[in-house]
C-alpha cells in the first residue's frame, strides 16, 4: 500500500489543514492501493500564498533559466518512469507496459515539446506600430483527470513554467500517486519553492476552491464537460481566464473505397488502448454501405482478439477501467445499445470470461448503430467500437459532425481525398490514417470539447498574457 498523505507546498511536504483521509481502490483487485488525504480550502489558500510570493522572482527569470530548469525536470522524470508505470497500473489499471511505452513517455513528451517551443518562442513581436509582448499570467490553478494523467499534467505544468508562471495542481483523486511522484521530480530538479505546488483533493472541495479563488489568475482544466462547466461558472465572479480541455465523441470517417485492411487496424487500436479511456478515441466508425460487411468482419476480428488482463503483468492486453462508477456507466451504455436495436457483434455486458473480479469490460463491437442511439451520442470511455453506415460522403460528414463535441476526427483512406474532407469537419484536430495527432500539434476542441489549445507553441501562448505597447521609440 502506498501513502501520499501530504501536500507539496512552498517546496515542502506538509500535512493538510483539515483534510479527510481517503483510500484509492485498485480497479483490478477492488482493494485499497493508496492512502491520500483529500485537502481543504485552507490548503489551497496556503498554496496560493506560496505561489504568489514565488511569482515575484520566477516571473523575472530568463528563457535560458527556464530552459535549464525544464531540462533538469526531464532528467529526473526519466529516472522515475518505472515508478510512474507501477503507480498508474495500481491506481487506474493501465498495464505496466503501456505505462512504460506510452503513459509515462506522454508526460515526458509534454516537457520535451515545451522545451522545443520555448527555444524559438518570440516573447516580443512587432505588429505595425504596436510592440506585442508575451508575459506570465501569474498564479495558475490546474485541475486534471485520471485517464492519461501525466500527459494532461505535463501539458499544463511545462508551458506554465516556460511562461514564467507559478502553479497549484489538483490531480484526480482517483489517481493521485503519479502527481505525487511528479512533485518529487520537481523537488529533485530544484524547482524554486512555491513555483510548483500540489494539493491532493476532490473536485467539489479543492477544485471548487481553486476555481473561485481571487488570487488565482487562470484555471486550466481537463476533464468532463460536466465538471468543466462547473469550473467556468465558479470562476466567473473573479473573471479569471478559464482554459478547458473537455470530452469527445470522435468519428472515424472511412472514405468510400478505402483499403479496410490498411486503415482500420491502426485506428481501431485508438479505441482499445488504455481500455478506451482516451478523450480522442475514434469510437464512431463510419463506413460506406457497400463496405459494411467487410468492415464488420475485420473490426470484429480485431476487437474479439483484444486480450484483457492484469495491469501488473507485461503484455499487449488492456486492463480494467478506472473504477466501479465507470464500469457501471459503460455496462449501462452497452445495454442501452442492445435495447435500442444495435447489433452486438462481439463483447457485451458482464466480466470477460478470464477474470472473476475487477472493473474489466469485454472489448465490444456494435454494428447497425444509428445517430439517435445513446451509444452514438454519449462518451463511453470504454473499449467499445460502434459501426455506422452511410450512403454518400455528404451524409457521412453530417453524421461525423452530429455531436455536441468537437475534439478530434479521424479520416481513413486516400490522403488526397481526406484533404478535401478535413475542412468540413468541426473538430480541433483532424488526423488522417491514425488516431493521435503528431507531436507539437495544438491539442484541443471545438464546441463542447473546450476552449484553448495545449502543446507546442499554441500551448505556450495559452499560458501567457498578451500586452501591446504603442509609442515605443523606433
Ligand atoms: P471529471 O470531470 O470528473 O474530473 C476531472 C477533474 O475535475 C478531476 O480532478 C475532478 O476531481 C475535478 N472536478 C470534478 N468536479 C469538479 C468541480 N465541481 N470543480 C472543480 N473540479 C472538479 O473527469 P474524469 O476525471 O472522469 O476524466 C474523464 C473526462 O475527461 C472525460 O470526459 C474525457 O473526455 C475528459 N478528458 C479530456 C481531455 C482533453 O484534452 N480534451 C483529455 C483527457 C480527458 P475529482 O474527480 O478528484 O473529484
Amino acid at each position: 500500500m502506498k501513502s501520499y498523505e501530504q501536500n507539496y507546498i512552498n517546496g515542502k511536504w506538509i500535512s493538510s489543514d483539515g483534510g479527510t483521509p481517503h483510500q484509492v481502490i485498485n480497479p483490478a483487485t477492488e482493494e485499497p492501493c493508496t492512502n491520500i488525504v483529500l485537502g481543504s480550502a485552507a490548503d489551497v489558500d496556503a498554496a496560493v500564498a506560496a505561489a504568489t510570493v514565488a511569482l515575484k522572482s520566477f516571473s523575472q527569470t530568463s528563457r535560458e533559466e527556464r530552459l535549464a530548469l525544464l531540462g533538469r525536470i526531464v532528467e529526473e522524470y526519466q529516472k522515475r518512469l518505472p515508478d510512474i508505470a507501477k503507480s498508474l497500473a495500481s491506481e487506474m489499471g493501465a498495464p505496466v507496459g503501456l505505462g512504460m511505452a506510452a503513459q509515462g513517455p506522454a508526460g515526458l513528451g509534454g516537457f520535451l515539446g515545451t522545451i522545443e517551443a520555448l527555444k524559438g518562442f518570440q516573447f516580443s513581436e512587432q505588429h505595425g506600430p504596436n510592440t506585442i509582448m508575451y508575459e506570465p499570467i501569474g498564479v495558475i490553478g490546474m485541475i486534471t483527470p485520471w485517464n492519461w494523467p501525466l500527459n494532461q499534467i505535463a501539458l499544463k505544468v511545462a508551458p506554465a513554467i516556460a511562461g514564467g508562471n507559478c502553479m497549484i495542481l489538483k490531480p484526480s483523486e482517483e489517481c493521485p500517486g503519479n502527481a505525487a511522484i511528479l512533485a518529487e521530480i520537481m523537488d529533485a530538479a530544484g524547482v524554486p519553492a512555491g513555483v510548483f505546488n500540489l494539493v491532493q483533493g476532490d473536485g467539489p472541495t479543492v477544485g471548487a476552491a481553486m476555481s473561485a479563488h481571487p488570487q488565482i489568475d487562470m484555471i486550466s482544466f481537463t476533464g468532463s464537460t460536466r465538471a468543466g462547466i462547473m469550473v467556468a461558472k465558479a470562476a466567473a465572479d473573479t473573471v479569471k481566464r478559464v482554459h478547458q480541455e473537455l470530452g469527445g465523441k470522435s468519428p472515424n470517417l472511412v472514405l468510400p473505397g478505402a483499403t479496410l485492411e490498411e486503415v482500420l487496424p491502426p485506428t481501431i487500436s485508438g479505441v482499445m488502448i488504455n481500455s478506451g479511456q482516451s478523450c480522442i478515441a475514434p469510437t464512431r466508425v463510419l463506413v460506406h454501405r457497400s463496405q459494411k460487411a467487410d468492415a464488420i468482419t475485420l473490426v470484429k476480428n480485431i476487437v474479439s482478439g483484444q486480450e484483457v488482463g492484469d495491469p501488473m503483468s507485461e503484455g499487449a492486453h488492456i486492463g480494467p477501467v478506472v473504477n466501479k462508477a465507470q464500469y457501471d456507466k459503460i455496462q449501462d451504455l452497452i445495454q442501452s445499445a442492445i435495447d435500442e436495436g444495435a447489433t452486438l457483434e462481439t463483447g457485451g455486458t458482464d466480466l470477460p470470461s478470464n477474470v472473476n473480479r475487477g472493473y474489466y469490460i469485454k472489448p465490444t463491437l456494435f454494428s447497425g448503430v444509428t445517430p439517435d442511439m445513446r451509444i452514438a451520442k454519449e462518451e463511453v470511455f470504454g473499449p467499445v467500437v460502434t459501426l455506422m453506415d452511410y450512403d454518400d460522403l455528404d451524409q457521412a460528414i453530417a453524421i461525423a459532425n452530429d455531436t455536441e463535441y468537437g475534439l478530434s476526427a479521424v479520416i481513413s483512406g486516400d490522403p488526397a481525398e481526406a484533404a478535401k474532407v478535413a475542412p468540413k469537419l468541426k473538430a480541433g484536430m483532424v488526423i488522417i490514417n491514425n488516431w493521435g495527432p503528431a507531436p507539437g500539434a495544438p491539442f484541443g476542441g471545438y464546441k463542447q470539447s473546450g476552449n484553448g489549445r495545449e502543446g507546442g507553441v499554441f500551448g505556450l501562448k495559452e499560458f501567457m498574457e498578451v500586452k501591446s505597447v504603442s509609442g515605443l521609440p523606433a
